[in-house]
C-alpha cells in the first residue's frame, strides 16, 4: 500500500520513507498516543478536507487527556495538513495525524518522553460496503467510562476496535456493533449508529462512545435538510432489532447502511431516510451544496 511520498513531521515537509522512529517509542510500547482520521475529497474547486478545523481540534482535546501537550496550534496543523495534500498532490483521500509520546523515555509514567507529531495523507477508497452490510454484537464492550475516557481518541483505546473487528470479521459479519458496560447499543469499532424508527431518528448518547464528526454533520442535515429530528438517548439491542432502519457513520465510513444485525434483517429495507443522507452527506463533502460550504477547507 502506497501512504503518500511526503509526510508534515513535528514542523517540517519530509519524504515518507526517510521518516524513522525508534523502536524505544512509548507510544509504540504502550499505546499512548492520539490520532483523527479525516477525508478530502476531490470538488469543482479542488481537493477540499472535510471539517478539518473539529477534527484539529478534537485531537487537541484527546491530546489534553493524555496531556500531551502538542507544540502546534489547530490552524498550524490545519495548514500543515493542506502543505501535505498539495505535496501528495492527492485529489481525495485520507489524512491521518498522530500526537504521541516518543522517544527518551520509558516505564508508564511519560512524563519527561519527546512528543511526536505528524501527518500523513494517502489515496484511501471505501471502507465499508457502499451497499447495506452485515453487522454482528461484538462479545467485546465498548471501554468502560471509569476506565478510559471514551470521547478521547487514543491509539490505545482501539485495542478494543481491534478486538471486535476481528471477530466480526472470523464471524463473517462486515462489521462489528459494540455494547455498552450496561449492555446498551453504543458503537461500531470506528462508527457511531443511528437507527430510525416511525421517523424519528435515534442515536446513543455521548458517555461511552465517540464524540463523532460525522455523527454531529448527520444530525445536522437531518434537521435542517429533511426536518427528521434526532433523539440522543439510551438504546437497547431490541431498539435495533424493531428499528426500521439503522446506520453507521464515520469519516472512514461515511453514511454505512445496515442490512441486519445478528443474521436478523433491520426493517423492510427501504432506506427511505437513510438513503437520503446517505446522498445528501456525499454531496455536502463534495462541494455540491454551498450552505455547507464552511465545513470544507480547499488545498
Ligand atoms: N466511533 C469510533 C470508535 C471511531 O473510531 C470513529 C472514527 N473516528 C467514530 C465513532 C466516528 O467518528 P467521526 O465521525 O468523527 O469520524
Amino acid at each position: 500500500m502506497d501512504f503518500g511520498t511526503n509526510l508534515w513531521r513535528n514542523g517540517e515537509l519530509i519524504k515518507s520513507k526517510e521518516a524513522k522512529i525508534s523502536l524505544i517509542n512509548h507510544a509504540l510500547h504502550y499505546g499512548s498516543g492520539v490520532f483523527e482520521g479525516i477525508r478530502c475529497y476531490k470538488t469543482e474547486r479542488g481537493t477540499a478536507v472535510f471539517r478539518l478545523k473539529e477534527h484539529m481540534e478534537r485531537l487537541h482535546y484527546s491530546a489534553s487527556v493524555l496531556e500531551i501537550k502538542i507544540p502546534h496550534t489547530v490552524e498550524a496543523l490545519s495548514h500543515a495538513t493542506l502543505e501535505v495534500l498539495a505535496a501528495n498532490k492527492l485529489e481525495s483521500g485520507y489524512i491521518r495525524p498522530v500526537a504521541c509520546f516518543g522517544e527518551n523515555k520509558m516505564g508508564l509514567n511519560p512524563h519527561g518522553a519527546d512528543i511526536e507529531v505528524f501527518i500523513a495523507a494517502w489515496a484511501w477508497g471505501k471502507y465499508l460496503s457502499d451497499d447495506p452490510i452485515t453487522v454482528g454484537t461484538s462479545p467485546w464492550i465498548r471501554i468502560h467510562p471509569k476506565s478510559l475516557q471514551a470521547d478521547a481518541k487514543i491509539n490505545g483505546h482501539y485495542v478494543n476496535s481491534i478486538m471486535s473487528s476481528q471477530w466480526a470479521s472470523n464471524n463473517n459479519y462486515q462489521e462489528a456493533l459494540l455494547l455498552d458496560y450496561n449492555g446498551n447499543l453504543a458503537e461500531g469499532p470506528g462508527e457511531n449508529l443511528f437507527i430510525i424508527k416511525d421517523g424519528v431518528m435515534y442515536t446513543p448518547k455521548l458517555g461511552t462512545i465517540l464524540n463523532g464528526i460525522t455523527r454531529s454533520t448527520i444530525m445536522q442535515l437531518a434537521v435542517d435538510e429533511l426536518g427528521v429530528k434526532t433523539v440522543e438517548k439510551t438504546l437497547v439491542p431490541e431498539d435495533l432489532l424493531n428499528a426500521d432502519e439503522a446506520f453507521f457513520t464515520g469519516t472512514a465510513a461515511e453514511v454505512t447502511i445496515l442490512k441486519s444485525i445478528d443474521g436478523s434483517q433491520i426493517g423492510d429495507q427501504s432506506n427511505d431516510i437513510s438513503n437520503k443522507l446517505k446522498q445528501l452527506y456525499a454531496d455536502v463533502v463534495e462541494g455540491r451544496v454551498s450552505k455547507y460550504d464552511d465545513w470544507l477547507s480547499y488545498v
